[in-house]
């Protein structure tokens, strides 16, 4: 196995160092403080397995009576585009199905779990399919005049990842980098969020477990051009531009390595969504100086930049439109929260970064308006403490998006109300060493 033998940026830190002008509220510096301590034990319990989660959403599909429809539309084999044995394949993604790809209804397509160490969106997820699925005169107004999609859990193997016999989610994907596997030189350089170590925060062993399965932060595996194939370009080019460190890195598409990223993006090229929502987890933070509860999530309608595709030229931009509906979702998400006297509401906007290899940053520079929902906590951070509150965080924002895409009102809700949501700040450090 390669190890680390250049300046790799471990991506798991990555976007925390973009975050260098928010300013910090301190370590948490008491064991009731949002982070997991070492001595304590985490909990996952009430989470589903793989197993779990396939069981119940066939249990789902059958009980919804035609409403829903499941289906396997890849694996996280570890071969690029097709497996040799069955043991290859890997396991399963799903695409649940409200409604077809059809161009006269309203389309939105939510994925959860792209890092496998943020569950709760995927719990959310089953609840929203269940409701979906029970039907009852909302639902059917809603799934008169809009398609939803969801995949849930697009990043199975981390999922489901153990360590010392334990289920240890992790960010990361599970796959080898084999440069000669997709014909470049075997001296080529893995891409930049490629995890070699196969290495996760934890917290014990001063703050990083070493599971030791490579993988990759399929979050970065994305490409705007998102046709782009290493096998279909020039190996020369491809090579040099993942040899160095000025073109291997996160201002530029990723590279389409993962069965994963190219599942999900199969999925969006033919279901077209005016919308896409990705659900992840974040760190902790207060809501100001002035007021210290909680912030349950943060949300972002823009997280890329124009971007030129260094291969073919092509340049990309958010369509104004879509920026202007990608606002209105995140208002309106916001709006939902806001509701009763919670901390529920006390929502924030993530901070400003240009990814272009994430899958919302790729998306959104090829007409879908986005919201990033960042629930507070992670497996390693948080287990599952206040999981079902956050769930709700998740369920509540979403239905209201739905329901104003039914009826046409998403349309005019006031853009000001997205960028007047508080900007990210008093961040609450790791008390270990692994932030
Ligand atoms: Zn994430």
């Amino acid at each position: 196995m390669k190890k680390f033998s250049k300046a790799v940026i471990p991506a798991a830190m990555a976007l925390t160092m973009t975050l260098s002008t928010t300013a910090l509220a301190g370590p948490q510096s008491n064991p009731n403080g949002p982070y997991i301590e070492g001595e304590q034990n985490i909990s996952l319990s009430s989470y589903m397995s793989n197993e779990e989660l396939t069981k119940t959403l066939q249990k789902l599909e059958t009980s919804s009576k035609g409403k829903m429809k499941l289906e396997v539309v890849g694996y996280s084999n570890h071969t690029l585009d097709g497996y040799k044995t069955e043991a290859d394949k890997g396991d399963p993604l799903y695409v649940v199905k409200f409604g077809d790809a059809d161009p006269n209804k309203k389309r939105i397509l939510i994925t959860t779990q792209i890092h496998g160490n943020e569950q709760i969106g995927t719990e959310a997820a089953i609840d929203i399919i269940q409701k979906l699925s029970s039907g009852g005169q909302e639902i059917d107004e809603i799934l008169d005049k809009v398609s939803i999609w969801i995949m849930p859990r697009i990043n199975p193997e981390g999922s489901d990842n153990t360590f010392e016999g334990k289920w240890y989610p992790t960010r990361y994907t599970h796959q080898t980098w084999l440069p000669e596997n997709i014909a470049l030189p075997a001296s080529t350089v893995a891409p930049w969020y490629y995890n070699a170590d196969g290495s996760e925060r934890g917290q014990a062993n001063e703050g990083r477990v070493v599971y030791g399965i490579p993988g990759y932060d399929q979050n970065r595996d994305y490409n705007p051009n998102l046709d782009f194939r290493v096998e279909k370009e020039d190996k020369n080019k491809v090579s040099a531009f993942l040899n160095s460190k000025a073109t291997n890195n996160s201002n530029y598409g990723g590279f389409y390595v993962t069965a994963e990223a190219r599942t999900v993006t199969k999925v969006f090229q033919e279901f077209k969504p005016d919308v896409f929502v990705d659900v992840h987890h974040r760190g902790f933070n207060t809501l100001s100086d002035e007021d210290n509860r909680s912030v349950p999530v943060q949300v972002a309608a823009v997280v890329a930049d124009p971007y030129t595709d260094p291969f073919s030229g092509k340049q990309y931009e958010v369509d104004e439109e879509v920026l202007k509906l990608g606002k209105q979702v995140n208002a309106l998400a916001n709006l939902a929260l806001q509701r009763g006297n919670s901390h529920y509401g006390a929502v924030q906007k993530y901070p400003d970064v240009n990814l272009p290899g994430t899958a919302l940053g790729a998306f959104a520079l090829n007409d879908a308006a986005i919201m990033l929902i960042e629930i507070k906590g992670q497996s390693q951070t948080l287990g599952q403490k206040q999981a079902g509150m956050l769930k709700e965080t998740v369920k509540v924002p979403l239905f209201e998006v739905f329901k104003g895409l039914a009826d046409g009102s998403i349309h005019d809700v006031d853009t000001a109300i997205y960028d007047a949501i508080p900007e990210s700040t008093n961040r609450i450090e790791d008390p270990s060493t692994r932030d």
